[in-house]
């Protein structure tokens, strides 16, 4: 099959399911300008997640995650619009064909596409919270305070403020995560769009759902390792794949 005949058969795949769970990574955001970490011009490559995005680091030095915040993630995320694949998979959930969307994104992209059932397993990065006193403050707020102050500390009690999303060294939330689980063991059709696959549990999501009987799709812009284990693999970019 070419790359055409892929795609309409995705669709077609897709178009047909009653029972189908998304799950969607940095790939399905780049179209909309927010960069991945692990694609061509991926993040990592010029930040180092052990010194960016690891708990015990962030404790220690949280300017480090601060000046990322500063230099990369505000500035990508803060006006960033979903794309045609975030509003395809919106208008699926809609039409009552797609029962539940796992990301691992933290940007807010499907919420703002129309997604509701979204199981956020990574968080968002838009909620910022106080670790002392738990005041919760957006991504504006803080972002205007880090002129003055790097890293910021809360205003109201002088606490430190961490965002809302993992951190490598750090646990997912339990009942999301049983929630993925129940919704993969419950669907027909699992569907990856922009994942590398190498993090967990992005690495066993589509294992559990292929041990459970559904048919894998993987639409990625680069391989994974995964890509043996699926029905149909597609190496594009997620909206030209899902637009139609
Ligand atoms: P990743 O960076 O590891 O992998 C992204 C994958 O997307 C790559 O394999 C790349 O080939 C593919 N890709 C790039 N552009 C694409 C496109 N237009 N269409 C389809 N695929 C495309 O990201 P991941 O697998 O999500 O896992 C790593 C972590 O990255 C997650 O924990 C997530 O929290 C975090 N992250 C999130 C955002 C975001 O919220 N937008 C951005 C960067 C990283």
């Amino acid at each position: 099959m070419d790359i055409a005949e892929k795609i309409k058969h995705c669709n077609e795949m897709i178009n047909s399911s009653h029972r189908m769970v998304a799950f969607t990574g940095a790939g399905i955001s780049a179209d909309s300008g927010i960069p991945t970490y692990r694609g061509d011009d991926g993040v990592w490559h010029k930040y180092d997640p052990a010194k960016y995005a690891d708990i015990n680091h962030y404790h220690q030095n949280p300017a480090y995650y601060w000046r990322f915040f500063r230099e990369v993630r505000y500035p990508s995320i803060k006006g960033a619009e979903p794309n045609a694949a975030h509003h395809r998979l919106a208008a699926l959930e809609e039409q009552g064909a797609l029962t539940t969307l796992i990301t691992q994104n933290i940007d807010g992209l499907h919420h703002l596409a129309g997604s509701r059932n979204v199981l956020e397993l990574h968080g968002n990065t838009s909620r910022i919270r106080c670790l002392k006193c738990g005041i919760q403050y957006s991504m504006d707020d803080v972002y205007g305070m880090l002129d003055e102050m790097l890293p910021p500390d809360c205003p109201a009690c002088g606490g430190t403020l961490k965002p809302d999303v993992v951190f490598f060294g750090e646990s997912l939330d339990a009942g999301t995560l049983e929630a993925a689980v129940a919704a993969i063991r419950a669907c027909e059709l699992f569907v990856v769009v922009g994942s590398s696959l190498v993090v967990q549990p992005a690495a066993t999501l589509p294992v559990t759902a292929k041990e459970n009987g559904a048919r894998v799709i993987i639409i990625n812009k680069d391989p994974t390792p995964l890509d043996d284990l699926a029905d149909v693999v597609i190496h594009a970019g997620a909206a030209d794949v899902l637009a139609g």
